[in-house]
């Protein structure tokens, strides 16, 4: 089955990631315009600003496709600013549109003295060796819903986590050379090609509303 994963390039770190699936054998595509995503089997919301990203989601009009793609069970993978754009809750913010993904997160949490590091971390599908987790201004999660897979943790706090086909990350995979997180993305895009090809996938309170 063929893939095409793309990658949000309306601003931030987004080179980074297409270097990073190209690297994984994947073939990648910056995202500019919503009419794009039609043709793609995954996306990654790339780290920058949130702000500025969601401001700029909205002046290209990339909601309903947004939706859509969610809807179709196609994964999305958000790090960073990604994250915080994928997130339900923000800072008391309830985010109603899909992709969304059952956590509650908080902006530049960590304090301006401690706003970039490095970390060591475990990867709870990969624990042989530790992963180089690097921080930026990056944001915490303060809770995470029944559904949610913490897969990697810092100082207690989930810093890589899943529901469904929603994959966040606080840090920054794509800055490092280890492509297990964007591998691991990778296989859940195949799991849903194959779904895909099987049933259609629709969150639960969505097939309620279509069988009417
Ligand atoms: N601090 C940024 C924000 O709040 C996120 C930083 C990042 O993506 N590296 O949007």
């Amino acid at each position: 089955m063929s893939m095409k994963i793309g990658v949000l390039a309306l601003q931030g770190a987004f080179r980074e990631h297409i270097g990073m699936l190209n690297q994984c054998g994947v073939e990648a595509e910056e995202v500019r315009l919503p009419s794009q995503l039609d043709d793609l089997s995954g996306l990654i919301m790339p780290g920058g600003e949130s702000t500025t990203m969601v401001k700029l989601l909205r002046r290209y009009g990339f909601e309903a496709a947004l939706e859509r793609f969610a809807l179709m069970g196609r994964p999305v993978f958000g790090t960073c600013a990604g994250a915080i754009l994928l997130a339900a809750g923000q800072d008391g913010r309830r985010k109603d549109l899909l992709p969304r993904i059952d956590i509650n997160i908080t902006r530049n949490a960590y304090g301006r003295q401690i706003e970039s590091r490095e970390a060591e971390v475990k990867l709870a599908f990969s624990p042989e060796r530790p992963f180089r987790a690097i921080f930026i201004r990056a944001p915490i999660v303060t809770a995470t819903g029944p559904s949610v897979e913490a897969l990697s943790f810092y100082r207690d706090r989930v810093v890589l986590a899943r529901e469904g086909a929603m994959l966040v990350a606080t840090f920054h995979p794509e800055l490092t050379e280890d492509d297990r997180i964007h591998q691991y993305f990778i296989a859940m895009v195949q799991d849903a090609q194959a779904a895909d090809s099987v049933a259609p996938f629709l969150p639960e309170q969505q097939q309620a509303a279509f069988v009417k």
